[in-house]
């Protein structure tokens, strides 16, 4: 068996231990496959045993590399989905609304109105997340916990976008414990913004990679993106 295959399979096996012994349904947490720097045919080998979903930091490298996919598995490619999760410009909107299904890293209204925009109109509604920067780290993306809910109302008027959550990434701490209580503060905040948004259905929280598995899912996680444990590490 293929390497990339053994890892993503041990990785649905992590995943599944963990949300067991999280008192977690098994089906309520989703493997978001990080395919970043790495090549068209580590996408298309675990597709081919069954990952659906897939996460693309760098636009261009994302949209060359959906296509690629196309290219090499004709069959298969309709079948995927593709969440970008990499800081946007300005200038790449276009291309996010026209090649992804997902955006995780909407963090202000100018690119959530693009995004709207220029989403094409024979495709279903962009389905999209505010990015949270809960820590104040260095990653400088994302909104401030305090303005996620003011962005968040913004974004829902938006006619192509679906608001289903949030998204964070917080600092990597050694200590679980308090990966732990950070990803606890970004589930509270999901569960302010759908009180005070009862009209939406916001079930959607990413949070988690592959060095903070454990913490993410046991504080409610819903999608995980893990690279590295799939992938091997990046150059
Ligand atoms: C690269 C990346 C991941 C995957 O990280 P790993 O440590 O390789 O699992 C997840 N989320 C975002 C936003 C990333 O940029």
């Amino acid at each position: 068996m293929n390497a990339w295959v053994s890892q993503w399979l041990s990785v649905g096996q992590r995943i599944a231990d963990l949300a067991a012994r999280h008192d977690r349904n098994p089906g309520e947490v989703q493997l978001l496959a990080v395919s970043k720097t790495f090549p068209a045919e580590a996408v298309v080998a675990v597709a081919r045993a069954g990952q659906r979903h897939f996460g693309e930091n760098y636009i261009q490298e994302g949209v060359d590399k959906i296509a690629q996919v196309a290219h090499l598995a004709p069959d298969l490619a309709h079948e995927l989905v593709w969440h970008c999760i990499g800081p946007i410009q300005s200038n790449k909107t276009r291309q996010v609304a026209a090649h992804f299904q997902w955006v995780h890293t909407v963090d202000r209204l100018k690119v959530a109105q693009r995004l709207s925009d220029q989403r094409p109109s024979h495709l279903p509604d962009l389905q999209v997340l505010i990015q949270v920067n809960m820590d104040g780290g260095d990653t400088k993306s994302g909104v401030a916990p305090q303005e996620a809910l003011a962005l968040a109302q913004a974004v829902a008027q938006l006619p192509r976008l679906k608001l289903r959550g949030i998204m964070s990434i917080p600092e990597p701490h050694d200590d679980p414990q308090r990966m732990q209580a950070i990803h606890e503060h970004t589930r509270d905040l999901l569960q302010r913004l759908q009180q005070a948004m009862p009209q939406l259905t916001l079930d959607v929280l990413s949070m988690g990679m592959s060095a903070d598995l454990e913490p993410a899912i046991a504080a409610g996680s819903t999608w995980v993106r893990v690279g590295t444990a799939i992938f091997g590490s990046r150059t």
